[in-house]
């Protein structure tokens, strides 16, 4: 799918759930069109030769700030694909709750062609070129890590704007998914595959919508397919395979795909691609990995790239639910096919995860406090004389182990996952709510778009723009 083609199908969404809302046209057209787009470019030195480079950064949505979104490395990459990417970030803070406007970036780049340090060296020039353009600024524009980019590129964007900024004493809130070392915070590398296993746990409580799905019961025994074993795919499918249950029966990769009845190690196939680069030679392999797509399965985990469900291969499609860990996996016509035959759970929301969690390191580096440290300790001795008051009063000794479980108080990780799994829950249970008592929603999408546009309509007009 093109880039054109992926903002088209945002668009349509957008189209028809303003029409639902009765959104006034004049709110709907300032919503809809991106702000800004960037378009930068700029040249580094690299083996002697001066290599000129194509970057973008899109500003969909300011109606709060800063905007939020992250910057992906990919010779696909593209203005409309970057400002698609953008609205979708605006859409998925409304609905989330986060309060940021929405923002995309690219660099028009592949990452696999170049080494560590020129990779350094052409992320520090992009980053010059964002920063300088108020582009990346704490109180503006907040990246964070995308497909092709880690907590290695963040931590090379924070550092370039503290040399270009050293007295904002806000400056490694610029940019968010950095080291935990580098003012970071733990668990956003995990978030948005955490965020996927929230999102699916919370529909499997959700009978109403398990029964559209054709499903019953739980995760547990549940098969599931996932598309691209990258950072969001692998923390999904690790979670949902090691602690819930599930068993994933196949795997695409760029190179092919992955089959087992049985079920997949998946820490085993990930370690075997970060030896070999791809998935050929491990047990199982498949050629043609694009056809596992349409093997049977319960849940289907599209999380590498837009349009991979497409009119050529929807019929085919035979998952009951569809989770879009990805950004646009399904084009707006198999949307179409789909959304009356299977449970969409969308983009919008089922990637979440990330910015909600960026939102708390964001939060956490303007507080220059780590999570958890004024309390843990209180909370332990609170609960730990209340155990000794129960102790007294029924005149027995509680078990040692027993004990330390109860007594331990809630560290940093802890409370990042108990904040993602309240706002993936939160955002479901008004999703699934606002399906069911309207006729004209019709999917989980739309209703996700509603409830996301409903909110930056009342935000602009608040504003009274
Ligand atoms: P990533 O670069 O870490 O992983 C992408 C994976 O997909 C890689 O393993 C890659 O080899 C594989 N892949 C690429 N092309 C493929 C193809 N044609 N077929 C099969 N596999 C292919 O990227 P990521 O950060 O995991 O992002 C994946 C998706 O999730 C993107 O759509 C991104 O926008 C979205 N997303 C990511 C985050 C985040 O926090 N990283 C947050 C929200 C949404």
């Amino acid at each position: 799918m093109s880039g054109k083609e992926f903002l088209e199908s945002v668009d349509k969404v957008f189209d028809n759930s303003a029409k639902i809302l009765r959104l006034p046209q004049d709110v709907a057209s300032q919503i809809k069109a991106p702000n800004s787009t960037y378009k930068l470019n700029f040249g580094v030195r690299i083996r002697n030769k001066m290599l000129t480079f194509t970057g973008f950064r899109c500003v969909h949505s300011e109606h709060l700030e800063p905007v939020k979104g992250g910057i992906r490395y990919a010779m696909h990459a593209d203005q409309s694909e970057v400002e698609a990417l953008a609205a979708l970030m605006s859409y998925k803070c409304a609905l989330v709750d986060i309060p940021f406007g929405g923002s995309k970036g690219a660099l028009i780049i592949d990452p696999k062609q170049f080494n560590r340090n020129e990779l350094e060296k052409i992320t520090r020039r992009f980053a010059q070129e964002l920063i300088k353009r108020d582009l990346i600024n704490p109180s503006q524009n907040v990246p964070a890590p995308d497909m092709g980019t880690g907590e290695r590129e963040m931590a090379w964007i924070a550092d370039e704007y503290k040399r270009l900024n050293p007295i904002d004493i806000n400056g490694f809130a610029c940019v968010t998914g950095k080291p935990v070392n580098k003012h970071g915070i733990r668990g956003r590398i995990e978030a948005t595959g955490r965020g996927v296993q929230y999102a699916i746990r919370e529909f499997f409580r959700h009978s109403k919508d398990k029964k559209k799905a054709n499903l019953t019961g739980e995760i547990e025994g549940k098969t599931i397919v996932v598309q691209g074993l990258g950072n969001v795919g692998y923390h999904a499918a690790k979670f949902l395979s090691q602690e819930d249950g599930a068993i994933v029966t196949a795997v695409i990769e760029r190179d092919g795909g992955v089959f087992s009845s049985k079920g997949i190690d998946i820490t085993k196939l990930r370690n075997h691609i970060t030896k070999t680069g791809g998935v050929r030679g491990y047990k199982g392999f498949v050629k043609n990995g694009n056809e596992l797509l349409k093997n049977e399965c319960d849940l289907l985990i599209p999380a590498a790239l837009e349009g991979v469900i497409n009119k050529i291969n929807v019929k085919g499609i035979k998952a009951r639910v569809i989770v879009e860990a990805a950004n646009g996996p399904i084009t707006y016509e198999a949307d179409q096919v789909l959304r009356d035959k299977k449970v969409i759970i969308p983009d919008l929301y089922a990637n979440a995860g990330g910015v909600t969690v960026s939102y708390f390191e964001w939060v956490k580096n303007l507080a220059r406090i780590r999570f958890g440290r004024l309390h843990k300790r209180e909370e332990e001795n609170k609960i730990e004389k209340i155990l000794l008051a129960i102790e007294k009063v029924t005149n027995t000794k509680l078990k040692n182990n027993y004990k330390q479980n109860i007594l331990k108080g809630a560290d940093e990780i802890d409370l990042v996952r108990s904040g993602l799994d309240e706002t993936m829950r939160q955002a479901y249970i008004d999703m699934s709510y606002k399906w069911h008592s309207s006729k004209k929603i019709v999917d989980l999408r739309t209703s996700a778009m509603c409830i996301a546009l409903k909110k930056i309509a009342l935000s602009y007009e608040t504003l009274g723009m």
